[in-house]
């Protein structure tokens, strides 16, 4: 295959830029290695190719929130998840303060507000806290198709200073959107941002997105497919924050990005993308992922609206 080839020389293009900042807001995301690079593609037949760094693991961050929103809508069913979240794109930032102004409820899924409500409603209703994140942390499992683990030491550090996500949670709790103990909720949110991920398994679990919900390699449905077309849409809206309207322009697939430099992109019934570069832009996203899909999606027309 020309694939690993191609890979490799996209990484080269943008290999030299060393703009944007590590995620600063707890001491571990700032420790990391900033030179870090890997792409990886998983076609929906189960192939993978990759170059650069594709086997470290790195916290998912973010890029759990589309994750944990398949699992709420497929344990739950669509309209208990959609009375608490939203689907509107905020064009704010990922961790702004914003709830809509009647129901108090979140704009979307892949803000900070949205997540930390669609954590509270992934499993079936009822379960202990700890059951909810091991329901979680199995169901990204099973979309990476590997037992996947959490970094306790990034978590951790992540709730000593999750000051802002529990002022949210708070704020949730307020409008009755959260009927449990904030704290606890921020909790569980923050260990399903805590798993430990490699670029390899972001491009599968970005597959399994593709494949419409059944992983490529073990043939498990996942989630089922009317949630696979919900979680792609509101990605394609709403995943990549304030530059949501920038990337769908450009790039033109569905994507999600987490603080950590991981980023990954679904184009339906053909790839799941993964990139890992650490240094972030403005909005929280990876400077060389970013550059990376633009590329990747202008040399094979990946632009879901068309060519140019
Ligand atoms: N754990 C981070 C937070 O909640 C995730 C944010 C992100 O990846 N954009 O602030």
């Amino acid at each position: 295959s020309v694939i690993p080839d191609y890979l490799t020389e996209a990484l080269g293009a943008v290999e030299s830029d060393l703009s944007g900042e590590l995620a600063g807001y707890i001491p571990e995301l700032a420790a990391a290695d900033p030179e870090r690079l890997g792409a990886a593609f998983a076609t929906v037949q189960g192939e993978v190719y990759g170059a650069g760094d594709i086997d470290t693991e790195f916290t998912i961050q973010s890029i759990s929130k589309p994750f944990a929103y398949a699992l709420a809508l497929a344990d739950r069913g669509f309209a208990p998840v959609l009375a608490k979240v939203g689907v509107e794109p905020s064009g704010e930032a990922f961790n702004q303060i914003s709830l809509e102004s009647d129901t108090g409820r979140p704009l979307n899924p892949m803000i900070n507000a949205g997540a930390i409500t669609t954590h509270a409603l992934a499993g079936a209703a009822g379960l202990t806290p700890a059951e909810r994140v091991e329901r979680v942390v199995d169901g990204l499992s099973a979309f990476a198709g590997r037992r996947l683990r959490m970094d306790e030491a990034v978590c951790a550090s992540e709730m000593r200073h999750a000051h802002r996500n529990l002022a949210i949670a708070h704020m949730l709790r307020g409008h009755d959107i959260l009927t449990e103990d904030p704290r606890t909720v921020v909790d569980g949110y923050t260990r399903q941002c805590s798993v430990l991920v490699t670029a390899r398994d972001l491009a599968m679990m970005a597959a399994t997105l593709a494949n419409r919900g059944v992983h490529p390699l073990s043939g498990e449905r996942v989630v089922p497919e009317p949630v696979v077309r919900q979680v792609l849409s509101v990605m394609f809206t709403c995943g990549m924050y304030d530059a949501a309207g920038d990337w769908a322009t450009q790039v033109g697939i569905p994507a999600k990005s987490g603080v950590a430099g991981g980023l990954i992109g679904a184009l339906p019934g053909q790839i799941g993308i993964a990139t890992f570069s650490p240094r972030l832009d403005p909005h929280g996203n990876s400077v060389r992922g970013v550059s990376l899909f633009e590329r990747f999606s202008s040399d094979m027309g990946m632009h879901l609206m068309g060519a140019p």
